[in-house]
């Protein structure tokens, strides 16, 4: 579930209130003796003690006249930070993006882009996140204020993270933590970093980071930070079979969640509790938490949260053969976690298609500086006398001559990277975006002929476990083997692509029914069959597919992927390793 860097917007339900009164009540007009120092004081107050840094920033506000321009622009920026704690991302964009294009300062434009930048992620933004990324990156060599570099490499690996590029995001907060001006604290930095590999499914419990993070921060006295490190650490243990362990933690920070009043770290830690409850067969205490979730949240929220909560529900209400609760709460966490699967997949699309564009973008310079050559030199041409005429077309033909072959290579590897951009890095077969390109424009050429298709969506089974127990490289090499598996039982005419992860996406064109499902049932034996070795290990691999087919969900790809998905459920559900044809799956019953 994603749930770092803290989302400052939950945190604001609480706050926003009292920070409501405090603007409108005022101040008596204090004179502020020194208005640098009082600036200062104020952003440290930010997260420390949130209603004392309310009221300074009321007090600075009724005496902002009399600021100075630069103080005027940190005030701007405070205002903005607290527009963005409210939730009110609407005025905090106003007034960042008033920062960054009339400040004049380059180290205002930096920390207003850094603020910006984390915002839009939280607004699921995510294209505007990432061509912001891309600028704040570049500029990072230019910005020596250590830190700013440091603010706006924390937010680069949070945005980055939120792209699904866990390396990089990694790569980010190691940098961070590198730029940690001397004497400033490192916790915060520290939690970014955990962030990262938490989100990136590198975190266990023992990993040194997180030790050393949670070293870090009771000592800087960021509360804040520090439960939410051990409600990390309880759920790595509540996902990881030891629900005793995540019990005892969530018992000894009890008190501080109730003084930190931090919305978010409560549910997070009711639903730790709940999953914990439930793995030990404490079914009612397990449902009293889940059923507090569910009471705090809004059910149209896309969030892991409640996706969780819903699991454990629909899990206890199974065992005690609830069979209607059951479906109904089967149903409410299939919709969240397909609600979630999509906001990753449009996350990983967003940042592809801003890099692709940004790649184009270079390639277009360079052709068009190339042009310019040429340009120039005809020109020079036409200014020459006629005895100079020999040399100069002797000249022109040279550069012609160079600018052709330069153009040549450069189409070259424009067609290399359209080609590149076609595939999936690790497998080399197509991408997601590719894939549901093309998928798209064959079932509507089928639709136009009344041919029939089938779509199979493959989902490896118990894959985190094989990364958990062999790390990483060995679930690379899994997923390259199982598409060479996969390739061996498909036609020429066949789409195969990665829809990210381990789920595998098939197009099988002009095939009925009877066909799509044999033809399921092999990649399922040829997985079942693969052994995959690396470095003298051998590790085991099954899969679950789920088909469907145009005749009965007709020739639009999204109704087939959602009757596939429905059916992958169904197989999953009945127990992994199988084929589930959609449309006979029974939900609860399996
Ligand atoms: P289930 O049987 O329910 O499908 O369980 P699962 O463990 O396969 O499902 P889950 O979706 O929880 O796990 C998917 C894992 O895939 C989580 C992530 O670590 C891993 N993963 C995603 N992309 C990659 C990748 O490119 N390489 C590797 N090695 N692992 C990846
Ligand atoms: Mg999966
Ligand atoms: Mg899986």
């Amino acid at each position: 579930m994603f749930r770092w860097p803290i989302s400052l917007r939950r945190c604001a339900a609480r706050i926003g209130f009292a920070s409501c009164l405090c603007w409108q009540v005022g101040f008596a007009a204090t004179p502020i003796a020194d208005p640098d120092a009082f600036l200062k004081q104020t952003q440290d107050l930010q997260l420390k003690n949130h209603l004392r840094y309310l009221e300074q920033l009321a007090q600075l506000n009724q005496q902002a006249s009399s600021l100075t321009p630069d103080q005027q622009w940190r005030l701007r920026f405070l205002n903005a930070w607290e527009a963005m704690y409210e939730s009110d991302y609407v005025k905090s964009e106003a007034l960042l993006q008033d920062i960054i294009r009339r400040s004049g300062d380059p180290a205002w434009v930096d920390r207003a882009s850094a603020l910006l930048l984390g915002q839009l992620g939280l607004t699921r933004r995510y294209t505007e996140a990432f061509e912001l990324a891309n600028r704040v990156a570049e500029r990072l060599p230019q910005v020596t204020d250590t830190k700013i570099r440091s603010t706006l490499l924390v937010n680069l690996s949070s945005t980055l993270g939120l792209a699904g590029q866990a390396d990089l995001a990694v790569r980010y907060a190691h940098m961070a933590l590198a730029a940690i001006p001397a004497g400033e604290g490192s916790c915060r930095t520290f939690a970014f970093l955990v962030s990262a590999l938490y989100n990136g499914q590198r975190l266990k419990p023992d990993s040194p980071e997180l030790q050393q993070a949670l070293d870090t921060c009771p000592a800087a006295s960021e509360p804040v930070y520090h439960t939410q490190l051990v409600l990390t650490l309880a759920d790595l243990y509540a996902n990881g079979g030891q629900p005793r362990k995540a019990l005892a933690l969530l018992d000894s920070i009890e008190s501080s969640l109730e003084a930190n009043g931090y919305v978010p770290a409560k549910l997070s830690a009711l639903v730790n509790r709940a999953q914990a409850l439930a793995a030990l067969g404490d079914d009612d205490a397990a449902k009293q938490a889940a059923l507090a979730v569910v009471a705090e949240k809004k059910s149209s929220d896309i969030d892991a949260w409640l996706k969780d909560t819903y699991e454990v529900l629909y899990r206890i209400e199974k065992r005690q053969g609830h069979t209607a609760a059951a479906l109904d709460y089967y149903e409410k966490f299939a919709a969240l976690d397909k609600a979630y699967l999509d906001d990753t997949h449009a996350r990983a699309l967003a940042y592809e298609a801003v890099q692709q564009h940004v790649l184009l973008q270079k390639l277009e310079t360079e052709k068009l500086s190339r042009q310019n050559a040429g340009l120039r030199a005809l020109q020079m041409l036409d200014a020459k006398t006629a005895e100079a005429h020999r040399l100069y077309l002797v000249l022109l033909l040279m550069a012609l001559g160079f600018g052709a072959l330069a153009m040549f290579r450069l189409k070259r590897s424009q067609l290399r990277f359209k080609r590149l951009s076609h595939l999936d890095g690790l497998t080399a077969i197509y991408n997601r975006q590719h894939f549901i390109v093309e998928a798209e424009r064959l079932l509507h050429q089928l639709e136009k002929r009344k041919g029939a298709a089938c779509v199979a969506i493959i989902d490896l089974d118990h894959f985190k476990s094989i990364n958990d127990t062999y790390g990483h490289a060995m679930g690379d090499e899994v997923l390259r083997r199982v598409v060479i598996a996969c390739n061996q039982h498909l036609r020429t005419v066949d789409l195969f692509g990665r829809l990210g992860g381990e789920e595998f996406g098939i197009l099988l064109t002009d095939c009925s029914h009877e066909h799509g499902m044999a033809i399921a049932e092999r990649i399922r034996a040829a997985i079942e069959a693969t052994v995959v070795e690396l470095d003298g290990v051998i590790v085991a691999v099954s899969t679950s597919i789920g088909v469907a087919f145009t005749d009965t969900a007709g020739h639009d790809l999204h109704h087939l992927c959602s009757a596939a998905d429905a059916a992958l459920y169904g197989a999953k559900r009945g127990g992994r390793n199988r084929v589930a044809a959609s449309g006979v799956e029974d939900l609860v019953a399996a």
